[in-house]
Formats: C-alpha cells, structure tokens, sequence
C-alpha cells in the first residue's frame, strides 16, 4: 500500500476531490434518508471533519497575515534607496491588482457561476445577510484601530493590516535599535509559512469531507455551478494575462508582449507546479536578467510583489464572492462591490505567497461585506487547481510590472537588445 510513499498534496487533494464526489453523489442518490446517515455520518463525520479543517485554515488567518506584513513592510523600507521604484512598484502593483478583480467582477456578474444552487440548504445558513452599509467616512474611519490588540483578537482585517505596516516601516527605520523585534517578526513568519503547510497536510482529509457533505445535500446540481465557477475563474486569469498584461506592456514598456510571454513561460510553468509566488522569486529574477532586467530593481521589486501583489488571486475572490452571493440569494449594492474591490486589493497585500492562502484571505474579503464564510467549504475543493494557475498569474504580474519600472528607469536598467536577442 505504502509503495509510493512521496505522493504529492495536489494528488492527494485531487484524490479527496474525487472520493468526496463520488461518496457525496452516491449518498444523494442511492443511499434512503435515514438516521446513521442524515445525522451521524453527513451531519456528523463529515461535518466535524470539514468544519475542522475550515476552522484550522481560519486560526492562520490573523498571525499569518501580520507577519507576512510586518516582514514585507521591513523589506521595503530596507531598500529606501530604491524609495522612487518602491513608490512605482507599490501603486503599479495595487493598480494591477484593483483591475485584476474590478475584471473578475464584472466577468462574474456576466456568467453568474452561482446561481442554480441554493448554499443555504448546505450550510444551514438561512440567515444570510449582507452587512448593512456603512457610510464612506465610517469605512475610512474604520481603518484605523483604536485598539490594535481588539483589532487583532476580532480578525479586523484592515485594521491589522494598517497597523502591521505601520509597525514594518518603523520597524525598517529604526534598523540596528529594534533589531531584536525584526528578527522575532520574522522567526514568526517562518513559523506561520510553516504552520500553513502542515495545516494544508489535512486538505485531503478536509475537502474530501466538505465535498462528501456538498453533494451527498445537493446532488448533481451543485457539480455544475462548481464547473461554472471554476471555468469563470480561469477565464479571468486568461483574460489578465493575455489582455491586461499585453496592453500594460505594449503601452508602457513599449516591448513586444508576445516575446515577453514566450520567453518567461518557463517561470509561468514552475510557478504552476509549485503553486507558491515565494519559491518563485529567483527563478524570476533569473529570467528577467536573461530578458534584459536589471537585477537592481527585480531583486527589490520581486520579492515584493510576491509578497503584496497577488492579481490571479484577486481574480478568484472576485468570482467567488458574486458566487457566494448568487449562491445565497443575496444581491450586492455598488457599495458592497467598491468594499469588495478595496478588501481583495488588501487581501491581495496580506496574501503569503503560498500555497493556498489566498483562500484563507478569502474569508477577510467575505466579511468585509458581511457573506458567510462557510461558501468558502463549497469552492474549496477545486480550489487546488485554481491556485496552481492564480499563481502563475501572481508572479507574471510581478515580472510585467517590474520590466515596465526597469524600462522607465532608464538604460542602465532595461537592455532592450537582450530583450530582443
Ligand atoms: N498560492 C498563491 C501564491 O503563492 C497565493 C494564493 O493562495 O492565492 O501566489
């Protein structure tokens, strides 16, 4: 049984996948409402098994996504001498990022991926509300915490996240005298990353649970809108990349953009396989070097990006909110989807670049418009997959936005013949 002993998690959580649809749908269809099953195993095993695993993603959340600020924001202060490119990179990389899922949106809206099933029934949410509006001066004020300790115990996202950069930067600043904090920051990071992966051991386990429970109450009708989700969120991350990328390049950087796709395609396909922005980082810098980019800017602008600029993850919580919402009967007010834009930009900032964290900040997004949490269970499943190609998307927008910076920072820092070679 244990001849192959190095199978990888994608298998793994694919073969959750699978079992739980197969087990889910056989419940549906052939196995008679009854005690052992209604109660003990769908409402009980596979209950407990899910919720499990949701509630371990949920208690990442807060630490994971502090200290992957803090430990960002630090970075970018060290690295002051760069101050003008850090400034570009920061507001090319929340454009790119607010455009990516302002895209995802509009893209969602049009295909209407949940409709067609009622989430509700599932997750016992009849409930389901959409928090009520807040004026735009409260949700300005709302950023800053009174309390940032209270911020942090109730998981306010934004709050954190203002409060963690703040602490970055002044952490950066300060350099030598608060050395001892900086090192802890990061020792925390290492121990969050760390703690995500073992975490994500039990996905299998998990998703074959939620699926299993997804379909044993819904049956067939829920396979479709997850197909339709999952096909709205990838059309999205093409439309990004072939679209969005291509224009960005061609108008700013003035370089052929075909080239440039052909040429980084080796860094789309690792960062596919491994499903992380951060193990990206030097084979993306490498290539950038071969296609003419200074490593004067791409070994600050990387990184950086890899920590803050997650524009295919943006794309797939902007379709998973309007499927959450279209799943729950619940209409979104403009409001609601300008609250959407702003938390997925900042979700996209406090987004690790590893493997499926971009799901646990889903939840930050949700609740920045009061949706419930638990239609995360219903795309987690195929979420794997998703996040294999969000992240090639990750780190190509970290590169497009780097080569633009190089190319007009002058010739000392782009070499359009290499490029061109
Ligand atoms: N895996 C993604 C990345 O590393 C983050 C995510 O889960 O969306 O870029």
């Amino acid at each position: 049984m244990n001849k192959k002993k190095k199978m990888g998690l994608t298998t793994k959580i694919f073969i959750g996948l699978f079992l739980g649809l197969i087990v889910g749908i056989i419940f549906n269809l052939y196995i008679p409402s009854s005690y052992i099953k209604d109660t003990i195993i769908v409402a009980g095993v596979f209950d407990v098994l899910g919720q499990g695993f949701i509630r371990l993603m949920q208690m990442l959340v807060v630490p994971l996504v502090f200290f992957s600020l803090v430990t960002g924001a630090m970075s970018m202060g060290d690295t002051k001498k760069l101050g003008k490119i850090g400034i570009k990179a920061l507001v090319f990389y929340m454009i790119t990022t607010a455009l990516a899922i302002t895209l995802a949106l509009m893209l969602a809206s049009v295909v209407k991926p949940g409709t067609g099933i009622d989430l509700s029934k599932v997750v016992g949410n009849s409930a389901a509300e959409v928090a009520p509006a807040v004026s735009l001066k409260e949700t300005v004020l709302n950023l800053i915490p009174t309390n940032p300790i209270k911020a942090l115990a109730e998981g306010n996202m934004l709050q954190i996240i203002l409060f963690a950069l703040l602490v970055g930067i002044i952490l950066a600043n300060l350099g030598e005298k608060a050395h001892n904090v900086a090192n802890i920051c990061e020792e925390f990071n290492e121990i969050m990353m760390d703690m995500t992966m073992i975490v994500m051991k039990f996905a299998p386990i998990g998703v074959f649970a939620l699926i299993a429970k997804t379909f044993s109450s819904l049956g067939l009708s829920a396979i479709l809108s997850m197909v339709k989700y999952m096909l709205t969120v990838i059309a999205g991350l093409g439309l990004q990349l072939f679209v969005v990328y291509m224009v960005l390049l061609t108008i700013f950087a003035r370089v052929n953009p075909f080239k440039f796709l052909k040429k980084f395609f080796p860094v789309l396909g690792f960062a596919f396989s491994v499903s992380s922005s951060n193990a990206t980082v030097p084979l993306n810098i490498n290539k950038l070097e071969e296609m003419g980019v200074s490593r004067k800017i791409s070994s600050f602008t990387i990184p950086l990006g890899a920590t803050i600029n997650m524009d295919g993850t943006a794309i797939m919580q902007g379709v998973a909110v309007i499927f959450a919402a279209n799943a729950y009967g619940i209409t979104l007010t403009p409001q609601n989807i300008l609250t959407v834009i702003a938390a997925a930009t900042l979700a996209s900032v406090g987004t690790a670049g590893i493997p499926s964290v971009g799901l646990i900040t889903l939840s930050m997004v949700f609740n920045s418009v009061g949706l419930p949490v638990s239609a995360i269970a219903m795309i987690m499943g195929i979420d794997r997959i998703l996040d294999m190609i969000r992240t090639s998307i990750n780190i190509t927008g970290d590169a497009v936005c780097t080569t633009i910076i190089a190319k007009s920072a002058g010739e000392e820092y782009f070499n359009l013949e290499k490029f061109n070679s």
